[in-house]
């Protein structure tokens, strides 16, 4: 059985804290209750992997999450909406969907929400997951499974239940040939409480973005380095000296996904290295 009900009416780009907190109570609360088996959310594709990861956080139940949403509109020749929904009602009323954390499925492919990132602009495959590969298919209606998830997520996270009336702000500072300290003094000017950085290769940037974000971290602003790249990890102090600027390392998680650990890391601690270690282990 199958019923449904509408959180939000605004697309990808609108998409706020404030719509995060209160889809995620809600999530919460239905899955709390025995006769609930599991949870589609429809959503835009631009920002469901950061919403899909939230979710993976907070989430405080070991039963399906399948976030799904569609490339073509339903006016479309082919459009992809409908069988992407029945894949995805599938997927979520499967018995061993439960504990894997939140899902993504487009596509006929299963994607981990922590994993899965979105690759093209309007191809109806725009949804990889270039680390760690998809976690299953779904065919017809079928899921077939291939790996389990490799990172702390939903009943096993320390965010699990204990989501907060609001996020700190965090800003994403993307480098580039040429970068200059600009944008990271607008964030901080801004209020930002905690930056990434979307670094070239291995989180890295140039001398004047670096010693930017190594000022911010001296004056308590915690700094997350990740890569512009979409795949790899950017690991401690191998290309930066993370250790002496006082940085932390984002791991497999890419810029928008770092920014949501981040978020959420900052309402518990702004001691860099207990955030490394949530870095270390979501
Ligand atoms: N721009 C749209 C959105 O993410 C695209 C989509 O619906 O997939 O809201």
């Amino acid at each position: 059985e199958i019923s449904g009900e509408q959180i939000a009416s605004i697309g990808s780009q609108d998409m706020t804290d404030a719509v995060w907190i209160k889809l995620a109570r809600r999530v919460n609360q239905v899955l709390a209750d025995p006769a609930i088996h599991g949870v589609v959310v429809t959503h835009g594709t631009d920002t469901m992997e950061e919403t899909g990861y939230f979710l993976n956080l907070v989430t405080k139940s070991d039963k399906p999450v399948v976030l799904v949403g569609s490339m073509r509109p339903a006016t479309a020749v082919s459009a992809d909406g409908p069988m992407n929904i029945l894949n995805a009602a599938a997927v979520a009323a499967d018995p061993d969907a439960r504990g894997r954390g939140v899902l993504v499925v487009l596509n006929d492919v299963i994607h981990y929400a922590r994993e899965t990132t979105k690759t093209n602009t309007t191809s109806l495959q725009t949804f990889a997951s270039p680390n760690r590969g998809p976690a299953g298919l779904v065919l017809f209606g079928k899921p077939r499974w291939f790996s389990k998830p490799a990172w702390r997520h939903t009943a096993g996270s320390v965010f699990a239940g204990a989501i907060p009336d609001a996020l700190p702000r965090v800003d994403i500072v993307y480098a580039h040939a040429n970068a200059g300290a600009e944008h990271v003094k607008a964030s901080l000017a801004a209020g930002a409480k905690g930056l990434v950085l979307a670094g070239v290769g291995d989180g890295n940037g140039t001398e004047a973005l670096v010693g930017a974000l190594a000022q911010a971290a001296k004056n308590g602003i915690v700094v997350v380095r990740s890569s512009r790249t979409n795949s790899g990890a950017v690991a401690r102090n191998v290309e930066i000296d993370d250790d002496k600027l006082g940085f932390v390392a984002g791991q497999e998680l890419n810029p928008q996904k770092a920014r949501v650990l981040l978020q959420l890391a900052l309402t518990r601690t702004k001691d860099p290295k207990a955030v490394q270690q949530l870095f270390d282990e979501y």
